[in-house]
């Protein structure tokens, strides 16, 4: 990266698998990283210190969110998402791209911009390129994104092209419309799940010269082993030196695959979400809160695991609290999964640096399995 407030610096290699750290002008990211997602200018229940107890490095927060509530004007008046959250850390936002294309209604993209209707109150608004990287510069996130059309699944080649192509001339409007040079600009490979089309964008994205890359228009209803290729295909592509990130991924094993395919940066709601419905990620695979069997049940949610409510709650109180719908219940099951996705990627970086990522990988499925052989009744909402 040319900028002097970013530098991405790989340690260790690991088969394709990667670690590294990022420097940014709000600290350190250690990669593989995890990103909890802040979508209003809040990890769900949990507060800012929460969150450096847990570890975490970077969280996520949502231009398209943030730009109809508060708005940028707000955030503003306090110089940015940092002072307005009371987070000192680093911040990446993503461009908006993804929540026109699944939530926003009446969507309509020309080349200039996107034409939406608010899914809160229905007022209509356009953002071009320009846009929202104007948006980003005032939020003031350390890592942006470029605005991207994200087509739908399954798209045919006609139009994913058409997009692609699109897409691409956005890029280039936001590499120019960038000015902050405390923010490193990411470009997003798109190309449905064309291989020919992925490594297009790719290679039309490095010309470009990004601060990073993002694999993006994933995980919206492929097959597996479709996500895997797009991933590969792009990673071939990608430059070493410089860090990649596979957007809204995902599930425990989603991320260690794609850390195994070379990725390095991840965002999620996952573990908030599935934490407020009561799905509780462990070493031995996701656990049900609210079954039966654990109404009197003295343990932690997971022996493995070290956090503040393993080490001070068990799975009986935290059942109480879900089946009364007590607001600790949220807080405390979102720590939890907040942490096990935290620390998911410290044992990835770990397995990195010490060359063994293939055992790490083995052992983590052989104990995924374990809970559901005995859970086969009940987990059917991951
Ligand atoms: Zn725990």
């Amino acid at each position: 990266m040319e900028k002097h407030s970013f530098e991405f610096k790989l340690q260790a290699q690991d088969g394709k698998a990667r670690a590294g750290i990022l420097k940014t002008p709000h600290g350190p990211i250690h990669t593989p990283v995890f990103m909890p997602v802040g979508t209003l200018a809040s990890v769900k229940s949990l507060t800012p210190e929460d969150l450096e107890e847990i570890g975490a490095e970077i969280i996520l927060g949502n231009t398209y969110h943030l730009y109809l509530r508060p708005g940028p004007d707000l955030i503003a008046q306090f110089q940015g998402l940092h002072r307005f959250m009371h987070w000192n850390k680093p911040i990446l936002t993503d461009s908006g791209g993804y929540q026109i294309y699944s939530l926003a209604h009446h969507r309509k993209i020309s080349e200039e911009g996107a034409t939406f209707r608010s899914h809160i109150d229905g007022s209509l608004h356009f953002l071009t390129p320009e846009k929202v990287i104007s948006i980003q510069e005032t939020i003031g996130a350390d890592i942006i994104m470029c605005f991207d059309e994200c087509p739908p699944y399954p798209v045919d080649y006609k139009y994913a092209e058409k997009s692609l192509d699109l897409t691409l001339r956005w890029a280039r409007r936001c590499k120019e419309a960038h000015h902050r040079k405390d923010q490193a600009l990411f470009g997003i490979v798109q190309g449905s799940f064309f291989p020919d089309l992925r490594r297009r964008s790719a290679e039309a994205l490095l010309e470009m010269d990004f601060d990073g890359y993002a694999i993006g228009g994933l995980s919206v209803g492929e097959p597996k082993e479709m996500m895997w290729e797009a991933i590969e295909i792009s990673n071939e592509v990608l430059p070493p030196h410089q860090p990649r990130y596979a957007m809204g991924i995902g599930l425990p094993e989603d991320i260690v695959e794609c850390v195994w395919r070379g990725v390095d940066m991840f965002d999620c709601v996952v573990p908030t979400r599935h934490a407020r419905t009561g799905t509780l990620f462990t070493s031995f695979g996701p656990l049900v809160i609210r079954h039966a069997k654990y109404a009197k049940d003295e343990r932690p949610i997971d022996e493995n695991c070290q956090c503040y409510v393993c080490r001070h709650y068990s799975r009986a109180y935290l059942r109480h609290l879900f089946m009364t719908k007590e607001l600790l219940a949220y807080r405390l099951n979102s720590y939890h999964n907040i942490y096990y996705f935290i620390n998911l990627m410290r044992q990835l970086r770990e397995a990195i640096l010490t060359g063994c990522l293939a055992q790490f990988r083995k052992t983590f499925y052989e104990r995924q399995n374990q809970i559901k052989e005995e859970n086969h009744d009940v987990d059917e909402s991951i």
